[in-house]
């Protein structure tokens, strides 16, 4: 039994870092506006500006075949064309689906998460393919030859996560990663059929190079994973991830006036009360961690006795860790 626990733990992790956000309850769009849809249930949250000169599109999803799905949503909505794709960051979850996208629609990313593309995600992906899901499938091999006729029941689950972990390995092999078209240092802006849209890095925060989104004619501000609402935040700091300068940003940005805000996971959220309770968090967290700090608690002593019990009712609870050992980092 420890072991079958030990086994579903590494299909976690191996499947890297965008991975283990991957969403699998289908899209479905939120209208935030007449001309502006979220599309959730593909990874990170997908935003759709529809204008008189076409689509622009934020983030593409998980997989191929998400992106896909991408383009059919859109064809749903309105019969203009896509124009061009803003990237927000480098993770899976959100630039998977770039690989369905037409080669002749430009896609725009910061540097950094250029640079992220080439130098984590392929390396990674070469590891998880030839590394990860080939040393998954002998442990669990073993796990059931091990264990057929003496526990039936854990025999049928380990046979389930295999078949689960063969279709996913298909839909992540289907994958060709995109790199952008066009890249920038600090700042981008777009303007299509009348709308201005300003595409800015804030420092490095979620990632070195999470880039946000302004439309400053309908006053959104569209965060990348910048923002997690009504669930615990991945803060990625193999990439150069941010936990102090992410506080930072949430607090300024919290402070202006959107009429909604389109967090990277979680639902969209009217004004910015999303901001505001997601500063709140990470201040509670930063003081949590500096007291550990100050009593002489080591990193993983920090996160073993910080549960953040304020914060229990928030989703996906197996990502506290992260805010924790971000500060830990930061401090
Ligand atoms: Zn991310």
């Amino acid at each position: 039994m420890k072991k079958f626990v030990v086994l579903m733990v590494m299909t976690l992790l191996f499947l890297g870092t965008g991975g283990m956000l991957m969403a699998a309850d289908g899209p479905h769009v939120e209208k935030v506006n007449d001309n502006l849809y979220v599309i959730q249930g593909l990874g990170g949250n997908i935003t759709v500006l529809i204008t008189e000169e076409g689509v622009l599109l934020i983030d593409a999803g998980n997989t191929r075949k998400d992106g896909e799905t991408v383009l059919k949503e859109i064809a749903q909505l309105t019969d203009q064309p896509l124009k061009v794709i803003l990237l927000t960051h480098y993770h899976s979850d959100h630039s998977y689906g770039l690989s369905a996208m037409p080669a002749d629609v430009p896609v725009i990313a910061t540097k950094m998460t250029a640079e992220n593309l080439k130098n984590i995600e392929e390396v990674n992906r070469k590891h998880v393919i030839e590394v990860g899901y080939p040393k998954y499938f002998k442990e669990m091999e073993e796990y059931i030859a091990q264990n057929e006729g003496v526990n039936d029941e854990e025999v049928q689950k380990a046979k389930a996560q295999v078949e689960a972990a063969k279709k996913r390995l298909e839909a992540y092999k289907s994958v060709t990663l995109r790199y952008p078209d066009e890249t920038f240092d600090k700042e981008k802006t777009i303007r299509l059929g009348g709308y201005t849209v300003r595409f800015f890095f804030p420092g490095p925060a979620h990632t070195n190079g999470n880039a946000m989104v302004r439309i400053e004619e309908m006053n959104i501000l569209i965060t990348g994973d910048n923002l997690f609402s009504g669930m615990f935040p991945y803060i990625d700091i193999r990439s150069g991830g941010d936990a102090m300068n992410l506080l930072k940003i949430v607090k300024e940005e919290s402070e202006k006036d959107y009429a909604a805000v389109i967090p990277g996971h979680g639902p969209v959220v009217r004004g910015t009360e999303g901001l505001r309770d997601f500063a709140r968090y990470l201040e509670y967290a930063r003081q949590e961690v500096a007291n550990a700090k100050e009593k002489g608690m080591t990193e993983e002593e920090a996160i073993e006795k910080i549960t953040l019990e304020k914060y229990s009712g928030l989703a996906a609870p197996q990502y506290r860790e992260f805010t924790i050992r971000a500060f830990y980092r930061a401090l």
